[in-house]
């Protein structure tokens, strides 16, 4: 019998990690990545802001999996067998060292991404694995136990065994659906909110450590989330928006980025604590205008924005302020009402949510159920995670388990 030829399409997170896995298993299969441009690795190169977010400091798979809006349920098992604190292992066995940040994201001690490509090229080159870039696949079809592969050039390869780890790519879907496969249509996810208000678009640069903020369309109970959040010159951002992105993708698609936000921007109290604060401010100083001076602690250009919002007008003193101004302002700072007009760009990360059907895999190998012998890693999946080194954690587990599986 002859070597196993194994070809992984795709040569990203997912491919990479599938691909040393095979390469390393005995025995030796010939392993060959086939890369559609001119380098490999080309997200990883840009990710988190140039320095690569490996993954997140979630050890437990219990908890790792409630960060992913789609594919947590069939990422348990996989994550038991390979997760956070495996990639943290496979990259110290392989030289790099992790840091966590005081939100849990893990980069390399370095800082740059640069540190994680030459790993995973170095590695792949330590195990023999063929690397061909430039070399975009069109078009894939099984025959006896064989898959012929055809390239742009019109070139054609044959394999016994099939990665593909073709990303959030047109064509790897299409391939995927002529293998038999469904997609479930891809839409973006992790993105910021346009919010048309010059008067708050002004307030730019303005974060706050913790609010929470309900997202709701028509017809759907609504989504909740707490968080870090930004005010930008556009609208919102910040890790809140983000998850509400994220998990609201699909509605949020299917009504072209329109929705309700409200916003409370004192989670920590109650309407009543918040009350008692404002009364007892308005006692304290009733002469100082409320422009001038804050009853609750938020930053000061916040408040003045949510007094005016409240129809407080500037010269106001504390104590002529009316009880149904106050009533007015607490629905402004726990409930104010926000109408997102469409979605902007979070330079720092992006996925695409959708992909092949999870029901068609076998997550303990990563094996296609309808086509034997196909194997798929990564983003081309129907799985993706909140921004936090979530995403590269499904390549990193998906790309492992296929590629230790394939290699059989
Ligand atoms: C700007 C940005 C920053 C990000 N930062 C982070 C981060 O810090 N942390 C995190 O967890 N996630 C991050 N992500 C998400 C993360 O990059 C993806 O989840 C991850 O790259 C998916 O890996 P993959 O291998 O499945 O796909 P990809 O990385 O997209 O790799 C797929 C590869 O397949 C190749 N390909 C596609 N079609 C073909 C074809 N027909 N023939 C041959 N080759 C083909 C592509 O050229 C590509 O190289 C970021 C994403 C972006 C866009």
């Amino acid at each position: 019998m002859g070597t196993l030829q194994i070809i992984v399409i795709g040569g990203g997170a997912a491919g990479f990690f599938g691909a040393i896995a095979a390469a390393k298993s005995h025995p030796h299969p010939q392993v060959t990545i086939l890369e559609a441009s001119p380098q490999v690795l080309g997200k990883v190169r840009i990710s988190g802001g140039g320095r690569c977010n490996v993954t997140h400091a979630c050890f437990e798979p219990k908890l790792l999996v409630q960060n992913y809006p789609r594919g947590n349920k069939a990422l348990l098992g996989a994550f038991s067998r390979f997760q956070a604190q495996d990639t943290v292992t496979w990259f110290q066995k392989h030289g790099v060292h992790l840091k966590t940040e005081a939100d849990g994201r893990m980069f390399p001690i370095t800082d740059t991404s640069e540190t994680i490509t030459s790993c995973l090229v170095n590695a792949a080159n330590a195990a023999k694995i063929k690397i061909q870039t430039r070399t975009p696949v069109n078009r894939v079809t099984y025959h006896r136990g064989k898959y012929e592969i055809t390239l742009k050039s019109g070139e054609k390869q044959e394999c016994d065994r099939l990665l593909m780890a073709t990303g959030s790519n047109p064509i790897g879907y299409q391939i995927a659906q002529s293998l038999g496969h469904t997609i479930i249509s891809p839409v973006p996810s992790l993105f910021t909110f346009n919010v048309r208000d010059t008067q708050l678009n002004q307030l730019a640069g303005i974060s706050l450590p913790n609010v929470k903020i309900k997202l709701s369309v028509p017809d759907h109970p609504g989504l909740e989330q707490t968080g870090a959040f930004l005010i930008t010159h556009w609208g919102f951002s910040g890790p809140v928006i983000l998850k509400l992105s994220a998990w609201g993708a699909r509605i949020l698609h299917q009504h072209r980025y329109q929705a309700k936000l409200q916003i409370n921007f004192l989670p920590h109290l109650s309407p009543e604590e918040i009350r008692q604060q404002l009364i007892q401010t308005k006692e304290e100083v009733p002469r100082k205008t409320m422009f001038l001076y804050r009853g609750v602690e938020i930053p000061h250009r916040l408040w003045q924005y949510l007094l005016s919002r409240a129809n407080i007008q500037e010269q106001v003193r504390w104590a002529e302020v009316s009880k149904r101004q106050i009533n007015q302002l607490i629905t402004e700072l726990t409930q104010g009402q926000y109408l997102v007009s469409g979605k902007g760009v979070f330079k720092d990360e992006f996925v695409t949510c959708g992909g092949v059907d999870l029901k068609e895999i076998n997550f303990k190998t990563m094996e296609s159920k309808i086509s034997p012998g196909l194997y798929f890693a990564g983003e081309i999946l129907d799985i993706d995670g909140i921004t936090g080194g979530f995403n590269f954690q499904s390549a990193w587990t998906t790309g492992y388990l296929a590629g230790c599986a394939m290699a059989i």
